[in-house]
């Protein structure tokens, strides 16, 4: 004997809220796009939605506390004891669990589950499932902007019933359960109740003969090609929105959109920051006192030519104008800016040491007034 409070992990006084809160916690895990092939994660799918079903329904958890599963038996043709006999009742709880969260009535799963912006209209119909993509792109490409093509597998309307779920327009009926009302009125003992029709879930309409492609789902998974366009200028923990790329919405409702999470790839030689780009560049000791032209590479490709004045200090940085990256926002172009570091020369020869000798010694000489002041401020110090 299965016990839907144990099934979804929670005490008997579990609020409305607690319910649903355990049972998205477990049906992302147990979903069966996250476990495909898994039967015993399918089946696991299938009887938390089932214990969700009932829990999440007053009037069907007053009778199942009431009565136990028993009780749910006699609800109707097709009642709730025997089991969600299908993958798609499974999976109808699921949308609805999740299509029905906080404020915004029809966002998806993944919006509240990334915590996404969400709207404050309530829809009736339910908007598809938004979808999450992580891609990965180069420095250059991020620079440039680029176009990236990608797949994504969506529920899509089903083109046979046009979303329908049906075979035909025929097909189609009033519920004969509630006679369209999608609730079920019971008189049990002293009381009586309604439930919601457990036949057609309410809709008021059942499926006589349901589309072969989507099996009443009125909807179908499909592989598509997705072409991203990205701007020049993003940056890695940026997202870009593609509206509708989602899963299909219910019967007319919006689709979801794709969201394509964005890292761009750190640089060998350059390093971001912001709009602008750093590069280090070693100078030797002689290039930096005499002065040089250096050739210096640029994130575009081309090479660039910077003057190094005779006398730079190492750490010194030059601004080369607009070599960055444009704005994402269209404000501008970033900057390149070239860091100098001046490099101790070592491992001389006795040629060279002998050279740096010399050199030392005029430097001396050179500064000699300099140090003067110096060692006389020391002097007088000391002389108080
Ligand atoms: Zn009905
Ligand atoms: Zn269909």
């Amino acid at each position: 004997m299965q016990d839907y409070y144990e099934i979804l992990d929670i005490p008997k006084s579990a609020t409305a809220e607690e319910i649903k809160k355990a049972y998205r916690k477990k049906a992302l895990k147990y979903h069966p796009d996250k476990n495909p092939g898994d039967k015993t994660a399918e089946a696991k799918f299938k009887k938390i939605s089932e214990a969700y079903e009932v829990l999440s329904n007053e009037n069907k958890r007053s009778v199942y506390d009431q009565y136990g599963e028993e009780g749910l038996k006699g609800a109707g043709p097709g009642g709730m004891g025997g089991g969600f006999s299908s993958m798609e009742e499974a999976l109808r709880t699921f949308m609805g669990a999740f299509g029905s969260m906080g404020g915004g009535g029809g966002e998806s799963i993944f919006d509240s589950f990334f915590g996404f912006d969400t709207s404050s209209d309530e829809r009736v119909l339910r908007q598809g499932a938004s979808k999450k993509i992580n891609l990965t792109i180069t420095f250059e490409e991020a620079i440039t902007g680029t176009d990236k093509e990608v797949m994504i597998s969506n529920y899509t309307i089903c083109p046979k019933c046009s979303g329908t779920g049906a075979k035909s327009k025929k097909d189609i009926k009033t519920c004969p359960t509630c006679s369209g009302s999608g609730q079920l009125y019971q008189t049990r003992g002293f009381f009586s109740m309604s439930t919601t029709c457990s036949s057609c879930n309410g809709e008021g309409q059942v499926i006589t003969n349901p589309c072969e492609d989507c099996h009443g789902m009125g909807r179908i998974k499909k592989k598509q090609k997705v072409k991203i366009h990205i701007p020049a200028g993003i940056d890695s923990n940026m997202r870009l929105k593609m509206k509708g790329y989602g899963d299909a919405g219910d019967f007319g409702a919006p689709a979801g959109d794709l969201f394509v999470f964005i890292t761009v790839s750190s640089h060998d030689t350059f390093e971001r920051q912001g709009d602008d780009i750093y590069l280090h560049l070693p100078l030797t000791f002689s290039e930096a006192s005499l002065g040089c032209k250096k050739e210096i590479p640029t994130p575009a490709g081309k090479s660039y030519h910077i003057n190094i004045p005779e006398g730079t200090q190492n750490g010194k940085t030059f601004r080369i104008r607009s070599l960055g990256f444009p704005n994402i926002h269209g404000s501008g172009t970033g900057d390149l800016l070239v860091n100098v570091a001046v490099e101790t020369p070592i491992n001389l020869t006795s040629n060279q040491k002998e050279l740096l000798q010399s050199f030392q010694q005029t430097e001396t000489e050179l500064n000699h007034p300099r140090k003067k002041t110096f060692f006389d401020k020391v002097k007088s110090f000391f002389k108080g």
